[in-house]
């Protein structure tokens, strides 16, 4: 479990550069977030790696990139329009806005999800909860709030022109799956999967980036045969905690909980959340895995009226496929990675170091390349400028050696190289190791060689 304080790692990374709260100059917008020099690369590093692995190297799997505005019957499709709210209630005495759901099960464990409005109020009288605010027992009714934004398109105001935010990715490739089917030339088992930023106007957003309005989405629709979908729901719920552990999470620190059959949503006959133990509660959910069975399909064929089927090639056989979602968000990953890289260790000389241990491939600086005085600038800034050609380097020439590993190891740069007098005659550097502090001399010439093999996903 975490040993450090949330305060204390959110401090740190607003500190180092990694994330800045939104609009700051103008007094920041509530629970608005903006990645910094060193946060956007993680977040790239991230969805570069996602994609790859989920994509690129799928033998499966095949990208697209849809829009965010979508025709509204897309949302009217997939019951977002009518059901896509959660429950608030405010407290009458203090005037604390709460999600329903939330307040109930922080106060009694008991978990309130899909309950109506009625059963809520139900649950709060019957529990006698109080507000975690004021410590009253006086709530409004629960009454419900749809999550996604709405705007206009065109010039105009008017109810025709009214356009929402997309609250997901996945419908982008519902909407497409004949268009991806006519051009890719893909069987099934196969999927399709995309990356981008999703809307939802939570009503209490919270916990840094935890839970915020408007984030980044990847998102993975597996469409397979009906009778196969449990197995390649398995698959894929090993897969996406198996990428986990390859980014270097401690297991320890994770878990895979599987949705109790009330809280399973009506159309899915299987969900799994991988969950994390963040510093700020027990478990928060960081994956979702789900079997949508054919529903998502089905709705759009009835609202759209076109046919969204795939046609087996050997039997001629036409049926609705069944898709398994592995939904994740970028901002939910990032917050794991750093809570669960960031550490700090007491040194032989007394000192304290703060340390990311950050997976080689994620970490946005790669290498710090230090000559050992400023005499030695000049060739040493030659290899900087060599390396940043394959790398995301840094040049750091001030103050001691020693302080600039620990400005390095604070920020994750897993190696940092020392240029000193001796590399004038041998043209050998001094390779540091961020998590070991051990140091080795490396030959200039297989230096890029050396690194590379290291920052291996
Ligand atoms: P919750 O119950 O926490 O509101 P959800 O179950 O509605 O979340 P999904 O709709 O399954 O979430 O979204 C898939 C993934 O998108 C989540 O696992 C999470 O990683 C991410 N996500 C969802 N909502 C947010 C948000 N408001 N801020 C950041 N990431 C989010």
């Amino acid at each position: 479990m975490n040993k450090y304080s949330f305060d204390e790692i959110v401090a740190h990374l607003r500190n180092t550069g990694y994330v800045y709260q939104g609009s700051e100059i103008y007094g920041g917008l509530s629970n608005s977030w903006d990645f910094g020099v060193l946060g956007s690369f993680l977040k790239k590093n991230i969805k570069d790696l996602w994609w790859r692995e989920f994509i690129e190297r799928s033998p499966y799997n095949v990208g697209i990139d849809s829009a965010i505005l979508m025709n509204p019957k897309t949302w009217e499709a997939t019951g977002h329009l009518k059901g896509f709210s959660d429950s608030m209630v405010d407290c009458k005495e203090c005037k604390s806005r709460f999600r329903a759901d939330q307040l109930i099960e922080e106060a009694t464990g008991l978990s309130a999800d899909g309950k109506s409005p009625e059963e809520m109020d139900a649950m709060i009288a019957e529990h006698k909860i109080v507000c975690p605010k004021c410590g009253k027992h006086n709530f409004t009714s629960a009454r419900p709030f749809n999550l996604m934004f709405k705007t206009y398109i065109g010039t105009l105001e008017d109810a025709k022109s009214v356009v929402y935010l997309r609250p997901e990715t996945a419908q982008g490739i519902f909407v497409n799956f004949n268009n991806v089917l006519r051009t890719s030339r893909k069987k099934l088992p196969f999927g399709i999967g995309q990356i981008g930023k999703s809307f939802r106007n939570e009503i209490t957003p919270g916990n840094f980036i935890f839970r915020v309005r408007e984030f980044e989405q990847m998102e993975l629709e597996f469409f397979c045969r009906p009778g196969e979908d449990l197995s390649w729901y398995q698959y894929w719920v090993s897969t996406c905690f198996g990428f986990i552990l390859r980014m270097g999470v401690k297991e320890e620190n994770l878990r895979i909980r599987p949705h109790s059959k009330e809280e399973l949503s009506f159309y899915s006959t299987a969900t799994s959340d991988i969950e994390y133990a963040f510093p700020f509660t027990d478990w928060g959910e960081v994956w979702g895995i789900a079997d949508r069975t054919d529903y998502d399909l089905k709705r759009h064929m009835e609202y759209s009226k076109e046919k969204l089927l795939y046609r087996d090639p050997t039997s001629g056989e036409t049926f609705v496929p069944y898709c398994i979602e592995p939904s994740v968000g970028v901002e939910r990953l990032f917050l794991m990675l750093v809570c669960d890289a960031y550490d700090k260790e007491s040194l032989d000389n007394g000192e304290e170091r703060i340390v990311m241990h950050l997976h080689p491939a994620l970490a946005p600086v790669k290498a710090c390349v230090c000559p050992l005085v400023k005499k030695l600038s000049e060739p040493a800034r030659a290899l900087f400028e060599d390396l940043i050609n394959d790398f995301h380097c840094e040049f750091d020439e001030a103050g001691t050696v020693g302080k600039r590993y620990r400005r390095n190891d604070a920020i994750g740069t897993p190696f940092c190289i020392t240029y000193d007098f001796e590399s004038l005659e041998d043209n050998c550097v001094t390779v540091r190791h961020r998590d070991s502090m051990k140091q080795e001399r490396v030959a200039i010439a297989e230096l890029k060689d050396y690194l590379k093999k290291r920052l291996e996903f």
